[in-house]
């Protein structure tokens, strides 16, 4: 019988993992199975015990759960400890073991695929959710000159660079009180699932600077239109992010690290939605983007 792994989410239809986790495996000669899990909002304990119980060796867990998965493991990677928040499990013993793959998810993506270096850079973060937290310290590793963090709710941005204060300077900001120009702006917030956008200052991109959603979908994403015709040099989806990630968890799993260019190239469709080159230029002063 094959190796068993999911995805636990609520929702979950919508989870490319099953259709990255089978490429990974046939380009690697693996032999499993991975499946979508739906867990009910007051199940997910139940969920992953019925798993484990049907010889589960490992899952990824999505929204709502991440901290969930936290307290389900008996045991923590250091990098998820951190983040107080996990994204794999890995069965061992009969005990779960909880990683955290989104921050090395990411910063490979920015770093190896789209070749932008993060040290001596000057980042902001939009957003200071799960998302945001489960890869700050890995930002702070790379060294960047600045690390600013803005938030609708400032007092979660606070809280961060409070957590945060041991891996080095985080600066904590209102998005509509930014100063200085960011050579990679990272939209971590949930805004765009509502079809929003995150009110900040349109005037913050520096030349060649990057866009990166960490949102994704079949369409150029609100914000990355946004930032295009706002000034950004360069943008990127969170596709990326998704399918580095994945591959960080397979490793962990399987011992064996697969290719991920042409797992992206599957799931684009031949379509490049991101953009390399702004087409226009940023219209001085705006702030406060419409709502699309
Ligand atoms: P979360 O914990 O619910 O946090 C949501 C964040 O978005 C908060 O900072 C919230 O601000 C902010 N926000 C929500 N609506 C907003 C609006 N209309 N305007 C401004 N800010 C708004 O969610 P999360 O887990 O961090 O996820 C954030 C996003 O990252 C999601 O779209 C998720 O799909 C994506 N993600 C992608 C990957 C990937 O692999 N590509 C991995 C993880 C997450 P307040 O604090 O003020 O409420």
């Amino acid at each position: 019988m094959s190796d068993r792994y999911a995805v636990i989410g609520h929702p979950i239809a919508h989870s490319k993992s099953p259709q990255i986790h089978s490429a990974f495996a046939r380009a690697t000669g693996q032999d499993l199975e991975y499946e979508r899990l739906l867990a009910p909002l007051d199940g997910f304990g139940s969920t992953l015990a019925s798993f484990a119980a049907r010889g589960g060796r490992g899952c990824n867990v999505t929204l709502p759960f991440k901290e969930q998965a936290f307290a389900a493991a008996s045991t923590h990677a250091g990098r998820a400890a951190v983040a107080g928040a996990v994204n794999t499990l890995i069965r061992e013993g009969g005990r779960w073991h909880g990683d955290n793959t989104d921050g090395p998810g990411l910063v490979r993506d920015i770093v190896a695929n789209l070749g932008v270096p993060m040290t001596g850079a000057r980042l902001l973060m939009l957003g200071a959710g799960g998302a945001a937290r489960g890869v700050l310290a890995l930002l702070l590793a790379e060294r960047p000159e600045r690390l600013v963090v803005a938030n609708r709710t400032l007092d979660r941005a606070t809280a961060l660079a409070d957590a945060f204060a041991s891996h080095g300077r985080l600066e904590a900001r209102s998005p509509d009180r930014l100063e200085g120009a960011f050579d990679i702006v990272i939209n971590a917030t949930s805004a765009g699932l509502a079809g929003e956008l995150p009110r900040v200052s349109g005037a913050m991109f520096a030349p060649q600077a990057l866009a990166y959603d960490m949102m994704y979908g079949d369409s150029e994403t609100a914000f990355l239109r946004w930032a295009r015709e706002h000034g950004a040099a360069r943008g990127a989806d969170g596709l990326g992010m998704l399918i580095e990630q994945a591959a960080e968890s397979f490793y962990l799993w399987r011992g064996v690290r697969p290719a991920t260019a042409p797992v992206l190239a599957l799931l684009r469709g031949g379509s490049e939605d991101n953009f390399p080159l702004a087409a226009t230029g940023p219209p001085a002063g705006e702030n406060c983007p419409p709502t699309p």
